[in-house]
């Protein structure tokens, strides 16, 4: 009887063993690799999941609507393209409780960074159309705009001027919306909302230079999200080692960018002066939990440069890492934990 007892316990040990082994491997998560375009960049996801092919594309389903029904200030038919297009109207346009939600985020975050942030700069953006110039082969016509132009369409900008209401906005005349430092950080939030609903293992998501880390990685260990060298954008310098739910946002003068007479004109537009901001620094990665806050934070930062970036980081319980002009990198002492150098990623 004992034998038989003994006999029994080990088959059965044998098969749960055997369980474990074989139906571990096959629970694991099939992954998909999916690249696409949405507001103006690359969207490229990696998910392991039973649902993948699925999951990838209503993430990018909800990723357009976003642009096209709600941030765009670019197609007709979004709710900032009609809150653009109401500048000036008394009763303001009518919007959704979620679009009223962001901007109170985005007003934070102007805030803290003394309006370094301000996503009311749209007609300076417009006047030195560096996204258009940066996209052409040959930028050789580029033309810098008028020193009165530019003081004329600063003077319709001041994100404190935007009167927010629980389902409508009021924007003075002349002001105009660009959501450009901060949407592809709220589409980050929404996929998150998206991977939740989803049986998901993993997943990274990036929608140009925002990326989403999100569950684990079906072998263990970290994911990691490289940072480019803006002094290189052929290298990286170094990795960022993340377990779990995070967001990544880096913001820097190397990708949108014209050349002229040996000066490099960027997208990143200081609202103090009108001009590309040049706080000394060439890139800054931040992060943190919510991809509203990394992206717009990211934007600030780059404004702001290294010691003021640092404060409004920390205001914000995110991470920073800085490249100076020199190449110096400087982080806070939390990024630390998370960062590798190139020739210690592995
Ligand atoms: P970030 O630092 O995150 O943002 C820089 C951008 O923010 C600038 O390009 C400008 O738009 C805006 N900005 C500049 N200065 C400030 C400031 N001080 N405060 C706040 N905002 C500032 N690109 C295209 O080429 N075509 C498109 O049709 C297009 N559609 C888009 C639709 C959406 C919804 C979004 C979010 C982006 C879209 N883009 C498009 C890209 C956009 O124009 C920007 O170039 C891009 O978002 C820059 O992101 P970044 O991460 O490089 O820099
Ligand atoms: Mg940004």
């Amino acid at each position: 009887m004992k034998l038989f007892l003994k006999k029994t316990s080990v088959i059965i040990w044998l098969f749960i063993v055997l369980c474990t082994v074989f139906t571990g491997c096959g629970r694991t998560a099939p992954l998909t690799r999916k690249v696409d375009t949405a507001m103006g960049t690359i969207v490229s996801q990696t998910l392991y999941s039973s649902q993948g092919t699925d999951l990838a594309e209503e993430i990018l389903r909800e990723i357009r609507l976003l642009e096209e029904e709600c941030l765009s200030w670019r197609m007709e038919g979004s709710e900032v393209y009609a809150v653009n297009a109401g500048a000036g109207l008394m009763d303001g346009v009518a919007v959704s409780e979620e679009l009223v939600s962001v901007l109170q985020d985005c007003r934070k975050v102007s805030a803290a960074s003394a309006g370094a942030f301000d996503i009311t700069v749209g007609k300076v953006v417009r006047l030195w159309d560096i996204d258009s110039w940066a996209a052409m082969e040959d930028a050789s016509d580029f033309v810098m705009p008028k020193e009165e132009q530019l003081q004329d369409a600063l003077a319709d900008t001041g994100y404190d001027k935007i009167s927010l209401e629980a389902n409508y906005i009021v924007l003075p005349a002349r002001l105009q919306l660009d959501m450009g430092a901060v949407g592809k950080g709220i589409a980050l939030d929404k996929v998150r909302n998206v991977l939740d609903d989803y049986e998901v293992e993993g997943a990274v998501i990036s929608v140009g230079g925002s990326i989403l880390t999100y569950g684990s990685k079906p072998e263990g260990g970290a994911w990691n999200v490289a940072i480019v060298n803006p002094h290189d954008t052929s290298q990286n310098i170094g990795v960022l080692k993340l377990v779990g739910e995070w967001c990544v946002s880096t913001s820097g003068n190397y990708e949108r960018y014209v050349e002229k007479d040996g000066v490099r004109y960027h997208h990143i537009i200081n609202p103090k002066t009108g001009y590309p901001a040049d706080s000394g620094i060439s890139s800054v990665t931040i992060l943190c939990k919510e991809g509203l806050y990394s992206d717009a934070l990211s934007t600030a930062c780059f404004i702001l440069g290294e010691e003021e970036g640092r404060k409004l980081a920390s205001e914000f319980g995110a991470e920073a890492l800085f490249v100076s002009n020199s190449g110096e990198i400087i982080m806070t002492p939390g990024m630390e934990q998370y960062f590798h150098l190139s020739n210690k990623a592995n």
